[in-house]
């Protein structure tokens, strides 16, 4: 049996999956499934996961990335939530270091904005205490001196000084990657590409489903004694396939981000800024560049490829140009950005911030386990609340004794640190290992920091990928090391795979992907065998995505190489 998310092992893991008969079977690979697959398989049973595009290309790519406390959500009074995520962000830090990482954000107190001085003390007061922050990361109130001289881009009329605290970004596809590795690593089963067509009934319940693999039309039946619905904004879909809609719906909302370099936005400190209209909006560095975001409104479109829209790079444009009026950005500096799709449950009468952000669970006359809502902080105790569920099925129906949740302790992979200290070690021992096998130090740096206790399975591959045979492809052996793995331990399919949810490049770095991207469809094309009517597709397809990334209302050219077997889930 293999233990590696190989994309070279694919047709196994298919066989795998239709032979034998699950303890559970997760639709969806987004955070909230991939959390699932972990915490199920950790336990103990036998499970399989199934994803229709690729890991983490729904909504858990295309966050603000942050793993929260969820400040924002003091405003709603949404105590409880506030305490929980809050917490579940230190589980998450300790458990997957190399993708989560502490930064200080700014809260600007301004004339007229969401807190005065004094709601803003008591809110992060509160904030720090319900979510247990660490005594050194607790926050800090400045006034309008401190403020200007951390953020001297902020504007200064109508500032009355500044809250101060520490948020946890992360990379959302990675973190949701590193999830599901692990569990397969623990002898869980996951396919990507691989789409849930309709379920397989016994007696009005679900038994499995007709699955359908996307790169080869082949269709094959998966049993399964509990089924799992996780696909986010898609819930709403297979949960019709089983003929039960129940009275909740889903209540599409969507988010976008803008990135530019930071010569145009030289960002000190990530902030968190009141905008006129009464939202707020987020400002964070990252690799060279700041992204922007979020704008939050009803979506009624493409739930594959939702992209930016010009009001929404206008709206964001604006945000930034009044509470940083010196920058000045205008359309041509946004490199890149991204667009999500929220998978909200639906409250009457509320705009799309006001609706709650709360996880559900359903649970249809059909046995079908559906989990709506949440979000990517909360996931490993979303995840918890359906194992638990089908830990007492499996018990009552059994008689079988599974343990209780693990995660909390459970490292992701890549994650294997004691502690900070130990990590930074590491960090500095494999930047030394990457420079003597010929890398520069940038490049081990950023492998280490990605790939954390597994950069050594990356290093791995510098030899091979150093080799005449591969020099072809004109990629340097840091790079092609890195595709090299993340097609032996990643299930990388395409090149927007590698691009977008390996690497975060297509967002965060998209000079890598003009020089790169045909060297790693060449490359791929010579390991996957493809046709030229397939190389053609993948090109076609990541020149789309890179398209849609830069330039607004790209909705049309979007769809056109959508898959034609993904289309149809719109319809
Ligand atoms: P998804 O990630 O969408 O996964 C569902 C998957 O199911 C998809 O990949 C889809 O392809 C698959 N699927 C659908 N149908 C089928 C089928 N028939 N067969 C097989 N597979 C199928 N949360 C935070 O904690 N912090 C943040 O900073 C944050 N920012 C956000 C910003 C924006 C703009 C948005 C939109 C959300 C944000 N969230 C944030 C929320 C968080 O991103 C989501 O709650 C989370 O990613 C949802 O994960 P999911 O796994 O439920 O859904």
């Amino acid at each position: 049996m293999t233990h590696l998310l190989s994309s070279y092992e694919r047709e196994n893991t298919a066989k795998q999956l239709a032979n034998l008969k699950l303890d559970v079977l997760v639709i969806g690979g987004g955070i909230t499934g991939g959390g699932i697959l972990l915490d199920a398989t950790s336990r103990g049973m036998t499970v399989g996961l199934i994803e229709m595009q690729d890991f983490a290309a729904g909504t858990s790519s295309r966050s603000t990335k942050l793993v929260h406390g969820g400040l924002r959500y003091l405003k709603q009074l949404e105590i409880k939530l506030v305490a929980e995520v809050g917490r579940e962000r230190a589980i998450v830090y300790q458990n997957g270091m190399h993708v989560t990482t502490p930064v200080w954000m700014l809260l600007p107190i301004v004339d007229g904005g969401t807190y005065g001085r004094f709601a803003t003390s008591l809110a992060l007061f509160v904030y720090d205490t319900l979510a247990r922050v660490r005594r050194r990361e607790r926050h800090k109130m400045l006034d309008v001196n401190q403020a200007l001289s951390i953020e001297p881009l902020l504007r200064a009329s109508g500032l009355k000084g500044a809250g101060y605290y520490v948020e946890y970004r992360t990379d959302d596809a990675r973190l949701t990657l590193e999830n599901i590795k692990e569990a397969v690593h623990r002898g869980g089963l996951a396919l990507n590409y691989t789409r849930a067509l309709s379920f397989l009934t016994r007696e009005n319940k679900v038994v499995g489903v007709r699955a359908q693999d996307v790169m080869t039309g082949n269709q094959y039946e998966i049993h399964a004694k509990h089924i799992v619905n996780a696909t986010g904004p898609w819930v709403d879909h297979l949960r019709g396939e089983d003929g039960w809609r129940g009275k909740k719906s889903i209540r599409h909302t969507k988010g976008v981000h803008l990135v530019v370099d930071e010569s145009r936005f030289p960002l000190q400190s990530a902030v968190y800024f009141d905008v006129s209209d009464g939202r707020m909006v987020f400002a964070i560095p990252r690799d060279g560049k700041t992204y922007i975001g979020t704008t939050d409104t009803d979506y009624q479109g493409d739930l594959v490829h939702p992209t930016m829209s010009v009001s929404d790079r206008d709206y964001l444009l604006a945000c930034v140009n009044e509470m940083f009026p010196r920058v000045a950005l205008t359309a041509e500096d946004v490199e890149s950005s991204w667009a999500g799709v929220r998978p909200l449950i639906q409250e009457e009468g509320k705009s799309p911030s006001e609706v709650s952000r709360r996880d559900e669970v359903f649970v249809s006359p059909s046995g079908l386990i559906t989990i709506a809502g949440g979000k990517l902080t909360g996931y490993r105790k979303m995840a918890r609340k359906v194992v638990n569920l089908v830990s007492k099925r499996l018990a009552r129906e059994e008689e079988r004794r599974l343990g209780t949740c693990q995660t909390a302790r459970i490292r992701i992979s890549g994650g294997q640190f004691e502690d900070e200290t130990d990590f930074q070690r590491f960090i500095e021992d494999e930047v030394r290992l990457g420079v003597d096998l010929g890398l520069t130090e940038a490049e081990a740096l950023r492998l280490t920091r990605r790939y954390g206790s597994n950069v050594q399975r990356v290093f791995a591959h510098i030899d091979e990928a150093r080799s005449a045979a591969s020099a072809p492809f004109g990629l340097p052996p840091g790079v092609l090391a890195e595709l090299m793995y993340g097609m032996h331990e990643e299930m990388v399919m395409s090149p927007a795979d590698f691009f977008i949810r390996r690497t975060g490049a297509l967002y965060f770095d998209i000079e890598f992907v003009h020089r790169f991207q045909h060297g790693v469809t060449e490359y791929m094309r010579q390991e996957l065998r493809w046709s030229d009517v397939v190389t053609e597709y993948f090109r076609d397809d990541l020149a789309c995505r890179v398209r849609e990334a830069i330039f607004p209302n790209h909705e049309a050219e979007g769809s056109q190489t959508t898959h034609p077997l993904l289309k149809r889930t719109d319809s």
